[in-house]
Parts: C-alpha cells; sequence; structure tokens
C-alpha cells in the first residue's frame, strides 16, 4: 500500500510498497483511510525533535476512514462503517481510561511513565504505525472508533480527531470565568481552536499571538478576536501588562511546543534538540504574562523535561499550570453537539486537501508555512 514514510529529519517520502496492516489481536480493526491531517505535533517528529523516531516509521494521528476488517472481539463496529478515530489509542480500562484520561493509557503503551499509545507518533508513544497511509491497523476498536454522523462533513470529522478536542480542551483546562482575558501563543490550527472555544466558556476578552500574519489575519476573523505580532510589539509579557492595567492575563495558553524554544535554548544550553532541553519562549511568555492567581493551560508539546520554564515566577504568582494530551474520546459526544449546532465550524481551517503521493510537499508547506496553509488534510 502506499503510505508516508519518515526518512530522516526534514525527509519524509511517499513509500509505495509499505506492507498492510493486518489484525494483531481480536480487538483490532483495519481501516481504509478517507483523509489524514498533518498536525503541529507531525512537525516535532518531522524536526527531529522527538526522541526515538525511527527511519521508516508511518506517521498520521489525525485519520478518519471506513471499516475493512474487524478481530473476532469487535462488537461496536462493522465493516463498511465510517469512523472517527481519536488520535488517544486506549484500552478504556486501565486506571487512567476509568478516569476519562484516554491520553494517559497505560495498556496502549506499558513502557511509558507520562503519554499513553499515540498513532504514528514514534516508539516514545508505543511505536503504532500512523494513519498517513491508505490503511492503518487500529487497536482497541470497541474503544476509541465513533461511527461518523451521517450529517456530518468529513472535513469536519477529521478534525475531531484531534484539533477540536484538543482546543476545547486547552480552554476548558484553563478554568476560564465569565469575562475572563484569555491570551493564547500560537495561532496554528490548536491555537485558532483554542480561540474559538475560549468564547464557549465565557472569556470576555481573547488576545492571539503568532508571527505570521496571515495566521492572525485568519484567526482574528475566524474566532472573533485579538491577535498581533509578536515580532511587532516590543515583548508580549508587557504587552499583555499594558492592555490590563498591569494585571496579566487571567488564563494563558500555550499553544506552541517544543520549536518555539529555537533560538531562546540554543543560547540558554547549545544543546542537540529542544525534546531534550524542554522549554520555550511560549511558555516562559505565559507564565510570565499570567495574572497572580491564574492558569497557564498547556497543551503545546516539549520533551519530557522542562528545566527552563520560569518555575520560580509561576510559584510566586500563585500559578494553577496544567496540561495533557487532549482526551479526544471524553470530549467527542459535546463537540459533535457543537458542530450540528452551528457553534463550531471546525472544517474552515482546512486550507489545502493533497493527494497521499504528494505527501512531501504537505510537510513542505505545512512546516514552511507555504502558501497561506493553516491545516493540510491528505487524500489516500
Ligand atoms: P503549528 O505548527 O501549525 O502552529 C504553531 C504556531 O505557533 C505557528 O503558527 C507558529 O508561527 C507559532 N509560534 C511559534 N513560536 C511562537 C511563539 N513564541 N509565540 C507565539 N506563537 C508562536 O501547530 P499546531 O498544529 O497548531 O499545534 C500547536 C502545538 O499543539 C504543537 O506543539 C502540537 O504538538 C501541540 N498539540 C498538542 C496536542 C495535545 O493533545 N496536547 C494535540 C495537537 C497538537
Ligand atoms: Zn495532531
Amino acid at each position: 500500500m502506499l503510505a508516508m514514510d519518515y526518512r530522516g529529519p526534514k525527509r519524509v517520502r511517499l513509500d509505495r510498497n509499505k506492507p498492510m496492516p493486518e489484525i494483531l489481536h481480536p480487538q483490532d480493526a483495519i481501516v481504509r483511510v478517507t483523509r489524514s491531517c498533518i498536525c503541529g505535533s507531525d512537525l516535532h517528529l518531522y524536526n527531529g525533535n522527538v526522541p526515538d523516531t525511527r527511519v521508516g516509521e508511518t506517521f498520521g494521528h489525525e485519520f478518519i476512514g471506513i471499516v475493512e476488517e474487524i478481530g473476532a472481539d469487535v462488537h461496536k463496529l462493522k465493516v463498511g462503517d465510517q469512523v472517527i478515530v481519536p488520535f488517544n489509542i486506549a484500552c478504556g480500562e486501565c486506571t487512567f481510561c476509568k478516569q476519562e484520561l484516554y491520553g494517559n493509557c497505560h495498556e496502549a503503551n506499558p513502557q511509558a511513565t507520562a503519554v499513553g499509545g499515540i498513532f504514528g507518533y514514534s516508539h516514545i508513544a508505543g511505536g503504532y504505525n500512523g494513519g498517513q497511509a491508505e490503511y492503518v491497523r487500529v487497536p482497541y476498536a470497541n474503544v476509541g472508533p465513533t461511527v461518523l454522523p451521517d450529517w456530518m462533513h468529513p472535513d469536519d470529522a477529521v478534525l475531531l480527531t484531534d484539533v477540536v478536542p484538543t482546543g476545547y480542551q486547552a480552554a476548558e483546562m484553563g478554568g476560564i470565568q465569565k469575562g475572563d482575558t484569555v491570551a493564547i501563543f500560537g495561532a496554528g490550527p490548536i491555537g485558532i481552536m483554542a480561540a474559538k472555544c475560549a468564547w464557549l466558556f465565557g472569556a470576555g476578552r481573547v488576545i492571539v499571538f503568532d508571527q505570521e500574519e496571515y495566521r492572525l489575519d485568519f484567526v482574528r476573523k475566524y474566532a472573533q478576536c485579538e491577535a498581533y505580532n509578536f515580532k511587532s510589539i516590543e515583548d508580549p509579557v508587557v504587552f499583555i501588562k499594558k492592555t490590563t492595567e498591569s494585571l496579566g492575563a487571567d488564563v494563558c495558553i500555550d499553544a506552541v511546543g517544543a520549536e518555539a524554544a529555537g533560538s531562546a535554548l540554543q543560547t540558554f544550553t547549545g544543546r542537540k534538540t529542544l525534546m531534550q532541553a524542554g522549554s520555550a519562549t511560549a511558555l516562559q511568555w505565559a507564565i510570565n504574562s499570567a495574572k497572580k492567581g491564574g492558569v497557564v493551560s498547556v497543551v503545546g508539546v516539549y520533551g519530557p523535561t522542562g528545566n527552563l520554564i520560569p518555575i520560580g515566577n509561576a510559584l510566586n504568582k500563585g500559578l494553577t499550570i496544567r496540561g495533557n494530551q487532549a482526551s479526544v474520546k471524553r470530549l467527542l459526544p459535546r463537540l459533535i453537539d457543537h458542530i450540528q449546532n452551528g457553534t463550531l465550524d471546525p472544517k474552515a481551517l482546512i486550507t489545502h486537501h493533497i493527494p497521499l503521493e504528494e505527501v512531501s510537499d504537505a510537510y513542505r508547506i505545512f512546516a514552511n508555512k507555504l502558501d497561506n496553509c493553516i491545516k493540510p488534510v491528505l487524500i489516500p
């Protein structure tokens, strides 16, 4: 079959002869992929910043498709069903799944102490093959996959696998109270969705920072919020203080993750990879611009350690810092309702439909923010 194939940092290609996935366990399903996005999280892999990303791996954790085959113990799905597959692989029964922490499932990734299983996300997330391919094996098929409602547009459905729940959970973890000022770092798909969702929780003001003018334009219109280029203001921390009577934002959301560390990290550490060094400018800005007693919600993905975060400032301000991989299954029912009643319109974020055959171009466009790309979806 055709599949995306990782060759090393910034090198991906199309593999025309990847072996077809097989049922390995009675609860597996094989899904024929119909849409598969590239995510900002894939860029951490693509840039070579995630430890134990192996040459020959297929990425892709945001996909929908049609059930092609089911294992003997799969009873919630049948062949031919169209399914939304959450990016978290979750057993549904371990102590974490029982708390609806589906992003932290123990069974799906027993070697790890932090993250659970994720499709196509290196061996730190369980070593599963991803969905940037014609077919993919879906473990625990009674748990994650949800049949697509017949009224739903497939572009909305594919964004329910990650972007919508992650943006929503970013806002939810912020504990936004009515009238709160919410500052969001990053206007990629996740920051944009977080801005949109912040209003659903009662925000009084939403301010987004990025450096890509076209993304700032997009979020301003799409989420009806303020948006600023952090390169053209003196410093987001000073900026936020000035516009909040020196108090800071009630809630700050980091929707950037490791790459923002770039120059800052080199200055501080001269170390090898961002994921090893951890921390980043966006997170520092989030902590330093939060109001005393405020909340910092981190959905940007980092390496296991974070030794450069201004923990002293966080402590002295009495901040609450929350973060996690989104718990997709927990949020799906309410997000499907939001799409049905029109309060969320995720498909507007998809700017590019690209054949799977052109996967290396798709990565180049998304990684380099070319052609006003917000979110690309691969079509096998
Ligand atoms: P993206 O790469 O498309 O967007 C990131 C944006 O951040 C870019 O527009 C970039 O210009 C901007 N940026 C860079 N440095 C910045 C800074 N210092 N301040 C403000 N903006 C800055 O990525 P995305 O798909 O939107 O994902 C964003 C982050 O969310 C990534 O780290 C990704 O791994 C993570 N993520 C987490 C989860 C989760 O479950 N927690 C799920 C999906 C994605
Ligand atoms: Zn993703």
